[in-house]
């Protein structure tokens, strides 16, 4: 058995989902659970209706409704053909419409917004687009049961990101799914929706759907986790920095964690999680090319002699520099550092000390007025904006000799103002000014991928 989850995009019209029936027609030998995320950008136009509701501008949000219903419509009177389904496919989502919008009328007569009321209204869209797929599975013959997400799927009441109750979603999978998979069913069910213990609907927060599909897929101990979308998966380096740059055919779970900071926006790593824990594989495929290989996440890949996977950047990097005597053979010192970036909620990403001085980065700049007045009470405070990290990741860099010659004989004459070599040893970071990235990141990829070291690892973007 496998799960297979398609993003937005991978459904957004007629002829997405097509495709998508396509691909899972192909694996219907594995027993595939389908989980499906709204058609792209339905999210949005829901949450965005309520808001518009909020503030009075309940015309807008209707007409936001309405365009919203028309593009079901489309989609379906794209998708089937029977009449008889079409009709009822009609019916049902102008039902669903005209429920959200009475809900948002109450919502701008009360001028009150709550988690719960938006979730409730989010839901709408994971519920339209699983009922049209399984539609359009059934009229192409596919064996396609629609099992609502909500019966599963069980959260505490954190409405917007409910934190899934595991016990309870293990009992309700083996009860509900079991059985229709033992009946060989291909099974259809909505990602990023839930409910309570209550059975009130929650959702586990924006993007939830990957996380749906590791939940199901670890209380199920599937073979695989499927997670398609509109990228081949995780590449070397950014293409547009890096034009020569390689898709990767697997990669570890850490791996894949180091690069997500870095805007690789394949999927959030966490969300994978309870996947990984189970050691169950995760792959990442583009449903515009489902011929491609795609990236495949797992906990430990076979060990390999490339010391570098990737390499990523990231710009708008402020750097602070704290100084202080008092550092010399204090304790405490790095705690009231920290407690001063807690207390203003600055996350603080990278960390290096000497003796006498700390150096960290940070990119939300929000607070930094306040961080700094509060560091000055203590210390010296030097700030430097403009930055950018580059970062150098490989599970294998720490075991071999010689990687970090190459990467500042690469850099040449582009200095380094900070380097960290994470605890993790699976990356190197290093902090340089914003204007020199791209070229940094074009001369570390030349230097450890142009040519690719062992081909079976990486595959050209755009093939297959
Ligand atoms: N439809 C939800 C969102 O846009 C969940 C998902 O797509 O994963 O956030
Ligand atoms: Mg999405």
């Amino acid at each position: 058995m496998i799960v297979m989850k398609f993003g937005g995009t991978s459904v957004e019209d007629a002829r997405a989902m097509k495709n998508v029936i396509d691909i899972v027609t192909q694996e219907r030998g594995r027993t595939p659970l389908v989980v499906v995320s709204a058609i792209s950008g339905a999210t949005n136009t829901l949450l965005s209706a309520a808001e518009l509701a909020v503030d009075g501008k309940i015309e807008e949000a209707i007409n936001s409704l309405n365009d919203l219903y028309e593009r079901h419509i489309l989609v379906l009177e794209n998708l089937i053909d029977t009449r008889s389904t079409v009709q009822q496919l009609l019916l049902e989502t102008r039902r669903r419409i005209d429920e959200l919008k009475h809900l948002c009328q109450s919502i701008a007569v009360l001028g009150e917004l709550t988690k719960r009321s938006l979730d409730a209204i989010a839901s709408v869209g994971e519920r339209l687009s699983s009922f049209i797929l399984t539609e359009g599975m059934k009229e192409r013959g596919l064996p396609a049961v629609l099992v609502d997400a909500r019966s599963i799927i069980i959260t505490d009441d954190h409405f917007a990101s409910a934190t899934p109750l595991f016990n309870h979603i293990e009992e309700k999978a083996k009860a509900t799914i079991q059985p229709l998979i033992d009946d060989k069913k291909i099974i259809v069910t909505q990602g990023f929706i839930g409910s309570t213990t209550k059975g009130i609907t929650s959702t586990l927060g924006r993007g939830g759907s990957d996380y749906t599909a590791a939940i199901l897929g670890s209380v199920l101990n599937t073979e695989e986790i499927q997670i398609w979308t509109d990228v081949d998966g995780v590449l070397t380096a950014d293409p547009r920095i890096a034009p020569a740059a390689k898709k990767l055919k697997i990669l570890s779970f850490r791996e894949a964690s180091e690069l997500a900071y870095f805007g690789a926006k394949v999927l959030h790593p966490s969300t994978i999680l309870p996947a990984v824990k189970k050691n169950i594989p995760v792959v990442v495929l583009n449903s515009k090319r489902p011929n491609s290989s795609g990236t495949q996440i797992v906990a430990n890949p076979p060990k390999s002699n490339v010391a570098v996977k990737a390499i990523a950047s990231k710009k708008g990097i402020t750097v602070i520099n704290i100084q202080s005597t008092r550092m010399l053979m204090a304790y405490g010192f790095l705690e009231s550092i920290f407690f001063i970036f807690s207390k203003h909620k600055t996350p603080v990403d990278l960390v290096s000390t000497s003796e006498v001085a700390v150096s960290l980065t940070i990119d939300n700049t929000a607070r930094l007025e306040r961080v700094v007045t509060d560091l000055e009470e203590f210390a010296e405070v030097t700030v430097y904006d403009r930055k950018a990290i580059v970062c150098i990741v490989g599970e294998q860099m720490h075991s071999t000799a010689g990687v970090a010659d190459r990467i500042f004989h690469a850099l040449g004459n582009i200095n380094a103002m900070m380097i960290s070599q994470g605890a993790s040893e699976i990356n190197m970071s290093l902090v340089i000014n914003e204007a020199d990235a791209n070229e940094a990141v074009k001369r570390l990829h030349a230097e450890f991928f142009e040519p690719v070291p062992e081909m079976e690892l990486f595959e050209s973007v755009g093939a297959a």
